[in-house]
């Protein structure tokens, strides 16, 4: 008998014939065929036909980056992402029950109690600028408190960026007029994480925006994308994000919903997908989605005021699910090289996935640290040394700054949002 809850007839699409293979992060880092997309995929087959219980797969599934390169990679365009999420869904109830308390506290706190709620994530981003600016981070730095709080949490401690004060981010206003003529009317996706933890980007952003002829709003109504729900199994809350947000978006009349991260970008024009069952939402998700670019694609098409060289060698890491889902590659190299004096060094396995893939590299830390070192194998590799090296999502950012750090380069290479790149070119500052 075979359980539809996964999606069997996606299944029998793959062929085995190993293509994808050579792009996959943890197949090329742990070298098993279970950590494989098409080891995972048997194992989906295998689950659905009853051959094999859920728990057999968990382990195999759970190791899975969700980076999506196996995707790209297959001849046939057999859909991993959808093989993934139904798997994922299904052994979700299930790991609940046998997560450890402490991760399945975490998880809980972070999915349905902070990510969602703007509310909380604004206090944390103003305790944490508080943190910042007092001193007290440095102290406990010095006292080496940290060492009590685990080793994956610490790790990140050490990468923070600064950020932005409450009264800063109160600052921002709902809405802002082009510089010059008016060109697009663009809504704002500001997304969660990115604005408690990369505020600054966002404001980047939106000046970038208007520097071409954008009118730019920053509605209030939007929520999380629901990516890291998604990502997750949990379905319910996924769809009621979802549900907001279109709800939110369509009562204004946007040329484009623009937004500056590369996994909430890659959810939201997936929307449709996740109203696959309910045609009246299935359409309504498609018009939102029709809408959606990345900042990158608008701003490649127009001329940006450059006002500054920027003398260095700069490389670029891609955010996975920019790469494969959004399918936006040649708009970010683009925008870098007309950069006024930047050297672009074309970083080795560019599109192998840096191992942050939304909390994996908390829940995960150990084999997304592995990940990372064959990642960093390459940054030091290139010759001159990258000064730069550009993301395009704050989990990549993120892992990127550790890695740097952990590898001792954290004077000669710094990481930077490419919008953070274009604006310092532009003489565009917070
Ligand atoms: S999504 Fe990424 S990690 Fe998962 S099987 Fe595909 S390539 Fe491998
Ligand atoms: S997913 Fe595609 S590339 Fe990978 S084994 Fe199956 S058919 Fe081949």
């Amino acid at each position: 008998m075979v359980k539809h809850q996964l999606a069997y007839s996606e299944t029998l699409n793959c062929v085995q014939c190993g293509y994808c293979l050579p792009s996959c992060p943890t197949y090329v880092t742990f070298k098993k065929e279970t950590h494989s997309p098409r080891g995972r995929i048997n194992l989906v087959k295998m689950a659905a036909e009853g051959r094999i219980s859920y728990k057999d797969m968990e382990d195999s599934i759970d190791l899975c980056l969700g980076c999506r390169a196996c995707e790209t990679a297959c001849p046939i365009g057999v859909e991993y992402g959808k093989i993934l999420e139904s798997a994922v869904a299904a052994i979700a109830e299930q790991r609940e029950q046998e997560m450890t308390v402490r991760n399945r506290i975490i998880k809980s706190m972070l999915l349905n109690h902070v990510v969602p709620k703007n509310r909380i994530l604004n206090a944390m981003g103003a305790g944490l600028a508080i943190y910042q600016k007092t001193g007290i981070q440095k102290i406990a730095r010095k006292s080496g408190i940290l060492k009590i709080i685990p080793e994956n949490l610490g790790e990140f401690e050490k990468v923070l960026p600064v950020v932005q004060g409450a009264m800063q981010k109160r600052k921002r206003q709902k809405h802002y007029d082009p510089n010059g003529k008016q060109l697009y009317k663009v809504g704002f996706f500001k997304g969660c994480i990115m604005d408690t933890m990369f505020s600054s980007i966002n404001t980047l952003s939106i000046k970038l925006l208007q520097s071409i002829g954008c009118e730019v709003t920053v509605i209030s109504e939007q929520q999380c994308c629901g990516a890291l729900h998604q990502h997750s199994g949990e379905i319910a809350t996924t769809i009621t994000l979802a549900k907001k947000n279109i709800e939110a978006f369509e009562q204004y009349h946007f040329d484009f919903i623009v937004n500056s991260i590369g996994g909430c970008g890659a959810m939201l024009i997936e929307y449709e997908k996740v109203f696959a069952d309910d045609p009246e939402w299935a359409e309504r998700a498609k018009q939102f989605s029709g809408h959606v670019v990345d900042i990158s694609v608008i701003l490649s098409k127009h001329d940006l005021p450059f006002t500054k060289e920027i003398i260095s060698t700069v490389t670029y890491q891609p955010s996975c699910h920019m790469t494969n889902v959004q399918k936006n590659v040649k708009a970010p190299l683009a925008l870098l090289k007309q950069i006024p004096g930047i050297q672009y060094v074309e970083l080795q396995e560019k599109d192998m996935c840096c191992g942050s893939a939304g909390i994996y590299n908390i829940v995960k830390y150990e084999e997304s640290m592995k990940i990372l070192n064959n990642k960093m194998k390459y940054v030091k590799e290139i010759n001159p040394e990258p000064a730069i090296i550009v993301t395009t999502n704050p989990g990549c950012h993120l892992q990127m700054k550790l890695g740097i750090e952990r590898e001792g380069l954290k004077n000669e290479i710094r990481t930077v949002h490419l919008v953070e790149l274009l604006s310092e070119a532009c003489g565009i500052s917070i």
